[in-house]
C-alpha cells in the first residue's frame, strides 16, 4: 500500500516539476521522466504480476537517486541562486517520503538521504545548517513514529500469543476431569474423533466400574471416596498403553479405548487392569462378600466401525453381568464382528 503511494506521489511531482519547472532552465531532464514514467508504470506492472514482490528499501532509492540525479543537473543548469531551487526540492523529496513511508524509518532515509547530500555537497558552505535540520526534523520525527509502532506491534504479538496460549490452557482444562486429571466425556470424544479418523484398527472398550462405591462413600465419607478414585485413575492410567485412552465417564465409572488389540488382548489389558486396582489394597470393609479392599468390574465390547454408541451399550451390558456374576469380575460381550487386521500405531 506504502509503495503505491509512494509511486503515485513521485507520479505527480515529476509531472508538476516538468509542467510547471521552478527555473525555466532545463525544464526537461532524462531523470525526472524515469520518474514519471515508472511512477505510473510500475503500479500497472504491479496490478498484473502481484505475487511478485517489489522491494521496498530498493525502490526507494532508486527513487531517490533519479531525484539527486535531477536536482544535481538542474542546480547546475542555473548556476546562480540555487539555495531556493534545493530547499525546495529537498522539502518536495522530504514531504513525499514523510507520507508514504511515516513509519518506514529505513525506506524514508534511502529516499532522502541522496537529495540531501547533493544539495549539502553543491550548498553546504552556505546553508548547511538548514538543511540538517530540514532533513533531520522528519527523520526524528518518522524514527520516533517507527519506533512507537514496532513497540506497538511487539505488544500486540505478545497479547495474541499470551491469549492463544491461554485458550489452548482453557480448552485443555474443559477437556479433563478436575479431581482425577483423566479426560472427561468431552475429552474423551475430541480424542476418539481424531483416533477414528486415523485408520481402522481394531479396538476394544472397556467400561469399568468401582464395586460398592456408595458403601465406601457412606462409611469412610466423601473425602476418603475422593482419594480413592484419584488412586484408581492413576491405577488405571498406569495399567494401559500410553495409546491408549483413559477417561473417567461419570461419578465411579470409567471407559477405555484399547487401540490396536484382538478380544484376548483387551480380556488380557483388562485383567492386568482389574489386577492393579486390587494391588493398590485400598481398604474397603464394606465391599461385601467381594474383598476387603476397592475392587472393579469391567465390561468389555469390540468398537466396530466407530459406531461408540453401540460398543458402549453392549461394553454396559457386560459390565452389568459382570457385576452380577460377583464384582471385581471381567466379561466380554458375545456380540463380536469379524477383527480387521491389526496395524501400527503410532498414538501417544
Ligand atoms: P456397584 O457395585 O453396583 O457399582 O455399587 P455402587 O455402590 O458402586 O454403585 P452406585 O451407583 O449405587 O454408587 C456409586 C457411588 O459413587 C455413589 C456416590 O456416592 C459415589 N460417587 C460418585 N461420584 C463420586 C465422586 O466424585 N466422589 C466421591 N467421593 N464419590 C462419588
Ligand atoms: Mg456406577
Ligand atoms: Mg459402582
Amino acid at each position: 500500500m506504502s509503495l503505491r503511494l509512494f509511486l503515485l506521489l513521485n507520479a505527480i511531482s515529476a509531472l508538476f516539476t516538468l509542467a510547471f519547472p521552478l527555473y525555466t532552465q532545463l525544464a526537461f531532464t532524462l531523470p525526472i521522466s524515469i520518474i514519471f514514467a515508472m511512477g505510473v508504470l510500475l503500479p500497472i506492472w504491479h496490478r498484473r504480476y502481484p505475487h511478485k514482490k517489489l522491494k521496498l528499501t530498493l525502490i526507494s532509492l532508486l527513487f531517490g537517486c533519479l531525484w539527486a540525479w535531477h536536482v544535481l543537473l538542474k542546480a547546475r543548469a542555473i548556476h546562480d541562486n540555487i539555495s531556493v531551487y534545493l530547499l525546495v526540492a529537498l522539502l518536495t523529496v522530504l514531504f513525499i517520503g514523510a507520507i508514504a513511508f511515516s513509519n518506514n524509518i529505513l525506506a524514508f532515509l534511502f529516499h532522502a538521504l541522496p537529495v540531501f547530500i547533493i544539495c549539502l555537497w553543491l550548498n553546504g558552505a552556505e546553508h548547511a545548517l538548514r538543511l540538517v535540520y530540514t532533513f533531520a526534523l522528519p527523520v526524528l520525527g518518522i524514527a520516533i513514529q517507527h519506533a512507537i509502532q514496532k513497540r506497538n506491534d511487539n505488544f500486540a504479538r505478545d497479547l495474541m500469543h499470551q491469549l492463544m496460549q491461554e485458550q489452548k490452557a482453557l480448552n485443555d482444562l474443559s477437556m479433563l476431569d478436575p479431581l482425577t486429571g483423566l479426560y472427561n466425556r468431552r475429552g474423551m470424544q475430541n480424542k476418539l474423533d481424531t483416533v477414528l479418523a486415523l485408520d481402522g484398527c481394531p479396538r476394544y472398550i472397556l467400561l469399568l466400574d468401582i464395586d460398592h462405591f456408595k458403601a465406601y462413600n457412606d462409611h469412610y465419607g466423601h473425602m476418603m471416596g475422593d482419594q480413592a478414585l484419584i488412586r484408581v485413575s492413576a491405577a488405571l492410567r498406569d495399567a494401559v498403553h500410553s495409546r491408549d485412552i483413559v477417561a473417567r465417564f461419570g461419578g465411579e465409572e470409567f471407559m477405555i479405548l484399547i487401540n490396536n488389540s484382538d478380544k484376548e488382548y483387551a480380556r488380557l489389558a483388562a485383567e492386568h487392569i482389574r489386577q492393579q486396582v486390587y494391588n493398590l489394597k485400598i481398604p474397603h470393609m464394606f465391599n461385601e462378600r467381594v474383598a476387603t479392599n476397592v475392587t472393579v468390574s469391567i465390561g468389555i465390547a469390540q468398537l466396530v466401525e466407530g459406531d461408540i454408541d453401540s460398543a458402549l451399550a453392549r461394553a454396559d451390558k457386560a459390565l452389568y453381568e459382570a457385576k452380577h456374576l460377583g464384582r471385581n469380575n471381567i466379561l466380554v460381550s458375545e456380540e463380536e464382528r469379524p477383527a480387521t487386521t491389526p496395524c501400527a500405531l503410532t498414538l501417544r
